[in-house]
């Protein structure tokens, strides 16, 4: 249904939808169950946003979210398997270190108990100031670990992380996460594929009035109302304009900036040197250091992870050199004839993608109540959705997911049905 590229665009519909990622499919696919017409508007030439799967190798490997968080009460969980979808649903291999190389297990115990206290002192006995790395002594042997595991699950080191924020992250209910071995971007972009949707049209305003008038670099449509759903860091960046000014809405985007986490993939060209589904981290006594899954799903690659300031660095310095740094700890791990055997892929460079800026949203030190307030809708007729606006699953494909459903809930709950 998505029109191309050399369209262009006008006409009226009921909700405008800025942006296809999975908060935006969600909340056009129920608009369209509410009767309602919808036209979805997506910069990018194709759907998902931060949900891209992509053929490497001949293999479908996920660029952006791979992981269903909280499967158990993950609403995406529950439609793949209602879809008949293959799921896999084995533990991750996060947290073993493949033959305890340069991790011995005394060590993997304390560090694993000293994210455990973090928790802990995070809950019980918080520092006034907001500031995660408030609770952590600067010279605690465990810090670089700490700040390693924050860079990998909230992209930014523990000085830059809200409290109470990341306290509000509940992860409790569900500890299971599950895959899609044929994708979690393929997955959202089936999802989306039947609906109306303009790809390539960037939206630059939107114009309150009798209606919404949402301009775009390809024409202009009238809509009753619109939903916004793109990162919090193209809206803080002003990518879009409103009228009236929703100065409110911006700055609660700026203090929920998107942390970085990136991707590297390579292919192995002696797969049995590594047993499937295992891992290494990189290094112990720093944080800018790789998460290494090697193998995922028994195939002849190895998914690298790298987060917070060394994927900053690393994505500014250039493929070359990130290729280069992963390759010299994986030499490092496993022997110079393995490392040399690695076949580069492709690397991401999510805080260089024009249209996101990042890979996930955290909340700086006291504005952990930056995600309600980007929530509030401004209008009967306009409001925010996308994974910054979840209370509780900020950051996943499915807090995303979840916020465009309460934001077409609410649009069609005050929206008058128009004129036949
Ligand atoms: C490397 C990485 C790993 C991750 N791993 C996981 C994981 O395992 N599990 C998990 O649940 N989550 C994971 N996430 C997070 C997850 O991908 C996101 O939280 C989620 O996909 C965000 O969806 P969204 O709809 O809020 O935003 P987006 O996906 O960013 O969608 C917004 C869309 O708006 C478009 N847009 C921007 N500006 C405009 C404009 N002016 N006009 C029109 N369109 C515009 C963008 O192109 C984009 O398509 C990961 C993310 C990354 C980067």
């Amino acid at each position: 249904m998505s029109s191309p590229q050399s369209t262009s665009l006008s006409g009226d519909v009921d909700v405008a939808v800025v942006g296809a990622g999975a908060a935006g499919i969600a909340a056009a696919r129920r608009l369209v169950a509410l009767g309602r017409s919808v036209l979805v508007l997506e910069a990018l030439p194709r759907l998902g946003g931060r949900a891209d799967t992509v053929d490497l190798a001949g293999l479908p490997f996920d660029l952006g979210c791979g992981w269903l968080h909280s499967a158990e009460r993950n609403p995406l969980a529950a439609l793949a398997d209602a879809q008949g979808r293959p799921l896999d649903r084995s533990e991750g291999a996060w947290r073993r270190q493949l033959h305890d190389i340069d991790f011995p297990k005394r060590d993997q115990s304390a560090a694993w108990a000293a994210y455990e206290r973090l928790g802990e002192r995070l809950r019980h006995a918080p520092p006034p100031s907001d500031r995660a790395g408030d609770a952590v002594a600067p010279d605690d042997p465990w810090r670089p670990f700490l700040d390693g595991l924050s860079g990998f699950l909230n992209g930014v080191e523990l000085d830059q992380l809200s409290i109470r924020d990341f306290l509000a992250y509940d992860d409790a209910a569900s500890e299971a996460n599950w895959r899609l071995p044929t994708g979690y971007g393929a997955f959202l972009a089936d999802l989306g594929a039947a609906l109306p949707v303009a790809l390539d049209a960037r939206v630059t305003s939107l114009i309150e009035g009798d209606g919404v008038t949402v301009e775009t670099d390809r024409g202009t449509v009238h809509a009753n109302a619109a939903i916004v759903s793109v990162s919090s860091n193209i809206l803080a960046r002003g990518d879009i304009r409103f009228a009236p000014a929703l100065d409110d809405h911006l700055q609660a985007a700026a203090r929920l900036p998107l942390g970085l986490d990136n991707k590297v993939f390579l292919a192995l060209s002696e797969p049995d040197a590594v047993p499937p589904e295992s891992h290494l981290l990189g290094q112990l006594d720093r944080a800018g250091t790789g998460s290494y899954y090697l193998r995922p799903f028994g195939r002849p690659v190895i998914e690298a992870f790298l987060g917070g300031r060394l994927a900053r660095d690393l994505e500014a310095a250039g493929e070359a050199a990130t290729y280069d740094f992963v390759r010299q700890e994986l030499r490092e791990l496993l022997g110079a004839r393995f490392a040399g055997a690695l076949t580069p892929l492709r690397v991401t460079r999510w805080g260089a993608e024009p249209t996101i800026l990042g890979s996930y949203s955290h909340a700086e030190p006291g504005h952990a109540d930056a995600r309600a307030a980007l929530a509030t809708p401004p209008s009967a007729r306009l409001c925010f959705a996308g994974e910054a606006c979840s209370a509780h699953d900020y950051s996943t494909a499915h807090g995303a997911w979840q916020s465009g459903i309460a934001a077409a809930d609410w649009i069609a709950a005050n929206l008058p049905r128009a004129a036949p």
